[in-house]
């Protein structure tokens, strides 16, 4: 198979499209008849909630299946007793299926297998595979011997089978203290390859299970559970990160000495990293435990559900990954990735309308008192599908306060003293004074119109800024939270000393005094919007009220990213 592949595309054209290795890896398995389908899981341990590098692993297995005709499974890792927690799982379930990628039904827990894995480690023992052994962590790990100097053999290591049953069955009854005894895979204390120097299957571990209860005090351990539950679910493919490289002759060995028919295989790719951005679940973990953020979807994290929260969408998430490729090489991709993805689906599908995030009152003397006009304004200027709306224009209005100046520099195009512009789909406006408090703060601005310029239309004379405006008897107030990144970037995620996080202070501002036009009525969780030269804003799913809409900033409108 060569690396790409032609493919045609709607309008008949011939497009090549590369392969990615793990593609060239299935396609030459089907063509020799390794598999003849292709099966992938995605195997989280619910001990916190997913992340973007989830998320990549998710569209890859999900991808994967779909791309061959195939099939995805869900399955939570929870062979480890201690953190698995219900909250965990669904809100794993809830970021997958919002991700798109549907497990149709097939949603497992490798602790559903326990029985089958305390009986594959059974027929371990039988073939002479397996050994219960008496050395505790320390003596096992100093047996282990290291990179340089191959291990030493467990004095426990020749125990006969009918005596190593008999001790794993006593394990098995509850018969010894937590790391009294473990079982041992009985392999190679000489391989170069430390995970084949007999390494522990299961433990006694006095714990309850979430899902188990106290049926057992023995635990398989992650490298002999994972191929089992591959092999039993049919998995063909199975996909995971570049740590697990070392293991794969591990897990070879598992399924090979287990005897499946059908043996799973395992392939590695590159987990996705992202500059300047916690990722890893154990610091999310700690920045939620200490109240650093609100919680694990506080919009300044990546965690799938605070992505949601902050108003990415599952298009700009599979656009992302896509853009990301699938490799071997470990590699950070920046934020402004990601932001140019979320850019790209939300400048054609989102209505675009005015707010005024730091509103300062404009009065137009000229205009009626009581007199309402309507605009009727283009939702979206490159999307006409998105249809037009009617706003309302009245004598007292709200602009952004940093679109007027008493002394502007030079460029500066928009409202100062004496200087014509035009209000977005309104009315030319000339400024005829403004009015300030004790501070020199600008309380009120005074403008006169011109009723020959309807719709922000002139023939006879041009103005160089347009600024943008709502109604203050018609906009709706709400709250809008700004977000940066919640690293100092000027000093990296971590600092070197204590490996403590090194935050921005300033990660979160929030502005409660905004004022959004009243087209904005309405709005529900999630729904997203263009406010005018300010960016993307999506309605927050916790704290937003019918009566008290607040916003978050998705992305702002400015890119430094460049495909
Ligand atoms: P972390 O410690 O980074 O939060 P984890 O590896 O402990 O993640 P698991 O629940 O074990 O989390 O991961 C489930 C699957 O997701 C695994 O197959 C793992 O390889 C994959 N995965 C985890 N992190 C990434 C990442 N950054 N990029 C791509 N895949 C990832
Ligand atoms: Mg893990």
């Amino acid at each position: 198979m060569s690396d790409t592949d032609m493919k045609n595309t709607e309008n008949g054209e011939k497009e090549t499209v590369s392969r990615n290795f793990i593609e060239n890896e299935i396609d030459r398995d089907l063509s020799e008849g390794v598999y003849t389908t292709v099966h992938t899981r995605f195997p989280p341990e619910p001990n916190g909630y997913l992340h973007i590098g989830h998320a990549k692993s998710i569209l890859l297995n999900y991808g994967l299946a779909k791309e061959y005709g195939g099939k995805f499974n869900l399955r939570f890792d929870d062979t480890n007793p201690t953190k698995e927690k219900t909250e965990f799982v669904e809100s794993i379930k809830a970021d997958v299926e919002w991700l798109g990628a549907d497990w149709e039904g097939r949603l497992f827990f490798a602790s559903d297998y326990f029985d089958q894995m305390y009986e594959a480690a059974v027929k371990l023992i039988k073939k002479g595979k397996a050994f219960v052994c008496d050395l505790s962590a320390d003596q096992i790990k100093e047996y282990r011997g290291t990179f340089d100097t191959p291990g030493k053999n467990s004095p426990y290591r020749d125990r006969s089978i009918e005596e190593n049953l008999e001790l794993f069955e006593n394990m098995k009854n509850g018969m010894y203290k937590d790391g009294e005894k473990v079982l041992r895979a009985k392999i190679d204390m000489a391989s170069p390859n430390i995970n084949m120097r007999d390494p522990v299957i299961y433990r006694v571990a006095h714990m309850s299970h979430h899902n188990t209860g106290d049926k057992w005090c023995i635990y398989p351990m992650y490298d002999f559970a994972h191929p089992i539950e591959d092999a039993i679910e049919g998995i063909t493919h199975s996909i995971c990160t570049l740590e697990f490289e070392d293991h794969r002759p591990l897990y070879d060995w598992v399924v090979r000495e287990l005897e499946y028919e059908y043996p799973p295989r395992q392939i590695e790719f590159a987990k996705l990293y992202l500059t300047n951005v916690v990722t890893g679940k154990r610091y999310i973990k700690k920045l939620v435990e200490e109240n650093i953020v609100d919680g694990w979807d506080d919009p300044r994290l990546v965690s799938i559900a605070a992505l949601r929260r902050r108003g990415f969408t599952p298009e700009s998430i599979r656009m992302f990954v896509e853009l990301c490729g699938v490799s071997k090489g470990n590699s950070s991709v920046d934020y402004a990735m990601l932001e140019y993805c979320i850019r790209e689906d939300l400048k054609k599908s989102r209505a675009r309308i005015m707010a005024a995030l730091d509103p300062v009152k404009l009065v137009i003397d000229n205009y009626p008192d009581d007199k309402v006009e309507y605009f009727e304004v283009a939702n979206n200027l490159e999307n006409e599908e998105l249809g037009t709306r009617k706003v309302a224009f009245t004598k007292e209005l709200y602009i952004d306060r940093e679109d007027f100046m008493i002394e502007p520099p030079k460029k500066y195009f928009r409202l100062f003293p004496d200087n014509e512009v035009r209000l977005m789909n309104a009315y030319f406006v000339r400024c005829t004074g403004y009015e300030t408090d004790d501070e020199g703060r600008v309380t009120l601005v005074h403008c006169t119109y011109d009723p020959e310029t309807r719709n922000g239309e002139c023939s006879t004379r041009k103005v160089k800024g347009t600024i943008h405006w709502v109604s203050t008897s018609h906009a709706v107030k709400a709250e809008v939270r700004l977000y940066e990144n919640l690293v100092d970037e000027e000093k990296g995620v971590y600092n070197e000393e204590d490996g403590s996080l090194n935050l921005n202070p300033d990660s979160r501002t929030i502005l409660k005094d905004c004022y959004i036009e009243e087209s904005i009525k309405g709005a529900k969780a999630y729904d997203s919007f263009q406010f005018v030269r300010q960016g993307y804003f999506c309605v927050d799913s916790k704290d937003s009220r019918d009566d008290a809409l607040v916003f978050n900033r998705i992305v702002s409108l400015k890119s430094s990213f460049k495909l």
